[in-house]
């Protein structure tokens, strides 16, 4: 099929790529001309494993494309994704004025057999308000505005959207339902259910989702509390709870709060939801003050591990809002590191992959390509990100290296013997405390 996208982003830039490589002929358009300079150029604009080459690939095969206008290229384009970002506004709903502009954009060109597809995540209610909008623009009623929301996550985005547990195909007419279910035909051979519902039903699908598994995340960060007051260990419980199939063991681990560009907005825009239609969540609302103060409450504690924090030094291992991914957005490390700096804290860090992200939002911290250089007459050393490099951190190294001993480990990623046996005090999360 003739497919165009609209937002070269962590989720455009992935489904143009995967579309194309399932077969489909595939244009990427986005507003940012250096972006789609520098994908042309090979040089992807976000670190995400597997995209590059999958790009490249489909480059090569020319079942991909790029571009940064909207014109006459889209008029032949069966279905047009949908797939700029939609922030948080102040008051916790999402700001939908990408997608507007996005809509009102590809209204005069779409053909008569177009459909348009809302891909970005958005409230309950906006794909009947952009087909209105399109209808106004175009003057007839022809184009349908379909809802089919993205489960990817980053730092998985290929593999998540290749192998999906489900697809959702929200739909109020049947002309653009057909078309996503020919889109998505492959999958549907494989035995990957594909949800066919309305457009309101799967634009709260995509929300109820994320902010369920928000919830197993802020559940498992107070059971972890709970288990250093018992002194009991959340890996055994987390891990007994888990294998009960009603819960499974995924989002079950404890950490510094969820961040990222998803679970911090959609229980935002979730808990708006509710309190339009009368129904307030007050299960989200509660766990979006939670998280916030979760990470607050962590910078605390190492202040506290550092006595006195002022002139101290502290390395801060990882700062991406989690592993095999560059994005900063809402990271632990954005709430934490400005609490250490305005304690007289020296910040020092260290990421695999984001340091050119967070450098623009931290700039007061000092940067290392070295975990060890970054360690060097450190007081303290905190692990904010599951990097799998930091799971075989050479632990007398970096001992040697530090002026202090304390080390946190706020992904509960090393065992406290190895950490104990090396001369260092150990501090993670919701464990037994070392002796
Ligand atoms: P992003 O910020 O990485 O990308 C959005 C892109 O859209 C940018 O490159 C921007 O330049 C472009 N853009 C904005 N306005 C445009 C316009 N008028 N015309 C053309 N391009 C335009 O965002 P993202 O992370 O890809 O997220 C996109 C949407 O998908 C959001 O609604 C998000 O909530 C949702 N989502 C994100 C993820 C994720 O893991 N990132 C997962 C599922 C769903």
């Amino acid at each position: 099929m003739k497919v165009v996208i609209i937002g070269a982003g962590y989720v455009g830039l992935t489904t143009g790529a995967c579309l194309a490589e399932l077969g489909h002929h595939v244009l990427c358009i986005d507003i940012d001309e250096a972006r789609i300079a520098a994908i042309k150029s090979r040089k992807l604009p976000v670190y995400e494993p597997d995209l590059e080459n999958l790009v490249a690939r489909n480059l090569d095969c020319n079942r991909l494309a790029f571009s940064h206008a909207i014109g006459s290229n889209i008029s032949d384009a069966e279905l047009v994704f949908l797939a700029v970002g939609t922030p948080s506004r102040a008051d916790g709903d999402i700001d939908l004025s990408y997608v507007e502009t996005a809509a009102r954009n590809v209204a005069p060109h779409l053909g008569e057999q177009a459909a348009v597809v809302i891909k970005s995540t958005v409230t309950a209610g906006t794909a009947k308000y952009i087909r209105d909008l399109i209808v106004r623009i175009r003057g007839d009623r022809a184009i349908d505005v379909a809802s089919n929301p993205e489960f990817l996550r980053e730092g998985s985005a290929v593999r998540d959207f290749m192998k999906p547990d489900r697809i959702v195909i929200g739909a109020d007419r049947n002309a653009s339902q057909v078309k996503l279910v020919e889109l998505y035909a492959a999958f549907e051979r494989r035995g990957v259910p594909v949800l066919k519902t309305t457009t309101i039903n799967a634009e709260l699908i995509k929300y109820a989702a994320n902010a369920f598994l928000a919830l197993k995340i802020g559940f498992i960060n107070q059971v972890a509390d709970l288990c250093e007051g018992a002194e009991a260990d959340v890996v055994a419980v987390s891990e007994g709870m888990g294998l009960d199939s009603r819960i499974g063991r995924a989002f079950l681990s404890p950490g510094p709060g969820y961040g990222g560009s998803c679970f911090p907005k959609d229980t935002r825009a979730f808990a708006a939801i509710g309190r339009r239609y009368g129904q307030p969540q007050s299960l989200v609302e509660t766990l979006i003050g939670d998280n916030e103060l979760r990470k607050t409450n962590l910078a605390d504690r190492i202040l506290e591990e550092l006595g006195n924090p002022e002139g101290g030094r502290v390395t801060i291992l990882g700062t991406a809002f989690k592993a095999n991914t560059d994005d900063m957005r809402e990271a632990a490390a954005l709430a934490i590191v400005p609490k250490l700096i305005e304690a007289g804290v020296e910040v020092r860090a260290h990421d695999p992959k984001a340091r050119f992200q967070a450098s623009r939002l931290l700039p007061d911290v000092l940067w290392y390509d070295c975990p060890y250089e970054a360690s060097d007459a450190s007081d303290a050393i905190v692990i904010l990100t599951e990097w799998e490099d930091y799971r075989r951190l050479d632990l007398s190294r970096l001992a040697g290296a530090m002026r202090g001993d304390c080390l946190i480990d706020y992904r509960n990623l090393l065992t406290s013997d190895d950490v104990v046996a090396h001369g260092l005090h150990y501090v993670s999360i919701g464990r037994p405390k070392a002796l």
